[in-house]
């Protein structure tokens, strides 16, 4: 039976590669010039691994699902901190006194505005660490993009536009510096090879800790 394909991305890309959502949708990007028949091809060719990774995504606990109650915890930087539901306060949300303040009118659109707060954060971190290793190890780089990707933690554009996920400030520090230097890598060596990850380990010797920490926790990182 075929297997079939929920989204098909086709870009400037050479290899073709199958992504598995959290929700067990199949994700296919291939390169523009692929045909349709090649493409089905290398889905059938997969067929096993497909359906055994969308049993999985099937059986994977369900996410933390947030209330926005007094006392629940958000995080920040790799810390979580308490909300606090006050009667008015402006902006909608803050972060102060090591507890998240939001005004009670915000708390049906609660989940947008602790978007836009973590998206301001994310600029303002990002920008900040980018502008450091860019400085540091002489990477040049065109423009920061703060992205809601679920499981892409950046991503490098062959422009020299650099993405992230607005998720990544959830993470410590760390795991944030870890995250940009790879993508600052990629302004110079496009793919995962050797050499790239040789000069990862160059800047930071215990990368694989911090690749770790992300494969066990990313999945927290979410509101
Ligand atoms: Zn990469």
């Amino acid at each position: 039976m075929p297997v079939p394909i929920d989204h098909l991305v086709q870009s400037k890309r050479k290899t073709i590669a199958l992504i598995i959502q959290r929700d067990g949708t199949l994700t296919v990007r291939a390169p523009l010039r692929m045909s349709d028949v090649h493409i089905q091809e290398f889905v059938q060719k997969h067929y096993v691994w497909i359906r055994n990774k969308q049993a999985q995504a099937k059986e994977s606990p369900a996410l933390p699902n947030k209330h926005f109650v007094n006392g629940e915890p958000f995080l920040y930087l790799g810390i979580e901190y308490p909300l606090t539901l006050v009667a008015h306060q402006r902006p909608a949300l803050s972060l102060s006194n090591n507890k998240f303040h939001l005004a009670n009118s915000n708390l049906p659109k609660a989940s947008q505005v602790f978007i836009r707060w973590y998206k301001d954060q994310a600029r303002n971190v990002i920008s900040e660490r980018v502008a450091f290793h860019a400085k540091k190890y002489k990477f040049t780089y065109k423009k920061i993009r703060i992205s809601s990707a679920r499981t892409r933690w950046g991503s490098c554009s062959s422009n020299g536009t650099l993405s992230f996920t607005w998720r990544l400030v959830m993470a410590p520090m760390e795991i944030v510096d870890y995250v940009v230097l790879h993508e600052m890598v990629h302004t110079q060596i496009k793919n995962h090879s050797k050499i790239f990850w040789q000069k990862v380990g160059d800047i930071l010797p215990e990368y694989k800790k911090r690749v770790r920490w992300l494969k066990q926790n990313g999945k927290y990182l979410s509101l």
